[in-house]
């Protein structure tokens, strides 16, 4: 059985000396995909190197036709240096605000152990949470307890631990923390527009801006310590804009809270930011309402709770074909209502396609396409007898070979993609992988059907500053 964290075997030694350059985009700002990473021993090397490496000696030492339960398992291959790129990265352009990571985007060991390192906060929402950050021995100053609805017994336990930041949006749970934890710091959370958002909030939390002044009237008469104002636009914001609103209306509620007599010292904007280009486009408009509304010499301090930011890009999964149905005919023949196969596409020419089943789906690690309003993009990893990881193969081609490819679930739901094609031909015992699978992918997964959701990771770092750090 190949074992979990196979940190030393997956780091050749060839990038023990890399050095990575980091260099400045058009806009002035980091770009994370505009990197090189040298290697005095062996010429140029690049993160893709190093997650292809650690993807084909797990894949290629596989023989589905040999190997016990379990060893095709899908597995994840990190790479902790995308997280310490997106950390600098965040520096450059939020210099100001101090990260908070979202625990529940990604709750991995390892990840949470760099981030540790790397000085940031953590937001928690439940015990378990919070009891994994502690026992990494972070601070009690360095967690907030970001969930306005909080479980009266979880209230007791941090206030045993002496984690004292938490939010709120409502009358009664002012209430209830006036009875289980009165020197709480409190953090009110306020509505924001988060219509442009992957995963809408609002909805569910978020205090409307005309509830605001009698909350804090509350509060006052409570005798409780209200020290900040939060926010979250909504996770997958795609709409600056919504950062700006939200930052002009936490300013009306600093001043609310100072006619009431609190001294507010902290605004939280949240998370909601997304890894790819678009992040500089948000921070930007965010950071010049920070300069305008918060400004440095104010002394308010800045926190942010980003989750997906860190831990999308940083994860690769690779999945194993487990079974193949052939199709005579195309796809849309298949799937017509009556359930007849037709085995002439529209232009009358027979076209043989696939169905493929992996080894992950709907209910693992792809339970992102439900939760998360994801399409994960699957690339080929291994065909033929041949690893294809990041070559022209590997990709989704206009012509050649149709697929739809399923989960092993026995439910009809448990599709992950309707129609791609590939050059090459799909069989039993081959891999795809998919990028950019750190978010909301892991921790959603159900073990529905007897499928495990326990699923390797193995660990590399395309960083030297994140290898010293965790000694790897
Ligand atoms: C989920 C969540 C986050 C993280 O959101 P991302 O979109 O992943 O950055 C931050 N804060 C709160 C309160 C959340 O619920």
């Amino acid at each position: 059985m190949v074992m979990p964290t196979l940190i030393d075997r997956f780091i050749p030694q060839d990038y023990t000396n890399n050095r990575v350059f980091l260099k400045k985009s058009n806009h002035g700002f980091f770009d994370h995909q505009d990197y090189h990473v040298e290697s005095p021993v062996n010429g140029l090397s690049t993160p893709k190197q190093l997650i292809g490496d650690a993807l084909r000696r797990r894949v290629e030492n596989i023989d589905h036709e040999q190997c016990a339960p379990g060893e095709e398992d899908t597995f994840f291959v990190a790479d902790l240096g995308e997280v310490y790129r997106q950390h600098l990265r965040w520096k450059l352009n939020l210099p100001r605000v101090k990260p908070f990571y979202a625990v529940k985007c990604n709750p991995d060991p390892k990840l949470l152990e760099l981030l540790a390192l790397l000085g940031t906060g953590f937001d928690c929402a439940s015990k378990a949470e919070i009891e994994q950050v502690l026992r990494m021995g972070v601070d009690p100053s360095r967690i907030i307890y970001a969930q306005p609805c909080k479980t009266n017994s979880y209230v007791r336990y941090v206030a045993s631990q002496g984690v004292r930041q938490m939010t709120f949006d409502n009358a009664d749970e002012l209430r209830k923390i006036a009875r289980l934890f009165p020197d709480a710091e409190l953090y009110l959370r306020i509505l924001t527009d988060d219509s442009s958002s992957l995963c809408r909030l609002s909805l569910k939390f978020g205090a409307s801006l005309d509830s605001t002044d009698s909350l804090l009237a509350l509060a006052r008469e409570l005798g409780l310590n209200v020290v900040g104002v939060s926010f979250h636009v909504g996770s997958g914001a795609s709409d600056p804009n919504a950062f700006l609103r939200a930052v002009q209306d936490a300013h009306v509620v600093f001043q609310q809270a100072a006619a009431h007599g609190f001294d507010l010292k902290t605004l939280d904007v949240g998370g909601g930011f997304l890894s790819d280009e678009t992040y500089e486009g948000m921070a930007g408009v965010l950071r010049a309402a920070l300069d305008e509304y918060f400004p440095a010499h104010s002394g308010i301090n800045l926190i942010a709770e980003p989750g997906r930011y860190y831990a999308s890009a940083a994860f690769t999964l690779a999945c194993n074909i487990i079974a193949r149905r052939t199709l005579e005919g195309d796809m849309s023949a298949m799937k017509s209502v009556d359930g007849t196969m037709t085995p002439t596409s529209m232009d009358g020419n027979v076209e043989t396609s696939y169905m493929v089943y992996m080894n992950d789906g709907l209910y693992g690690n792809f339970s992102s396409i439900m939760f998360d309003h994801q399409h994960p993009i699957a690339k080929v990893l291994r065909a033929g007898g041949c690893t294809l990881y990041d070559t022209p193969a590997a990709e989704a081609s206009c012509g050649g070979v149709e697929y739809s490819i399923w989960g092993p679930t026995c439910d009809g739901i448990d599709r992950i993609t309707e129609s791609i094609r590939f050059r090459v031909t799909l069989d039993v015992g081959d891999w795809l992988y998919f990028e950019d699978m750190g978010a909301y992918t892991k921790c959603s997964a159900t073990a529905f059907n007897g499928f495990t959701n326990e699923h390797d990771v193995i660990y590399v770092c395309s960083e030297p500053g994140a290898r010293a750090l965790l000694g790897m």
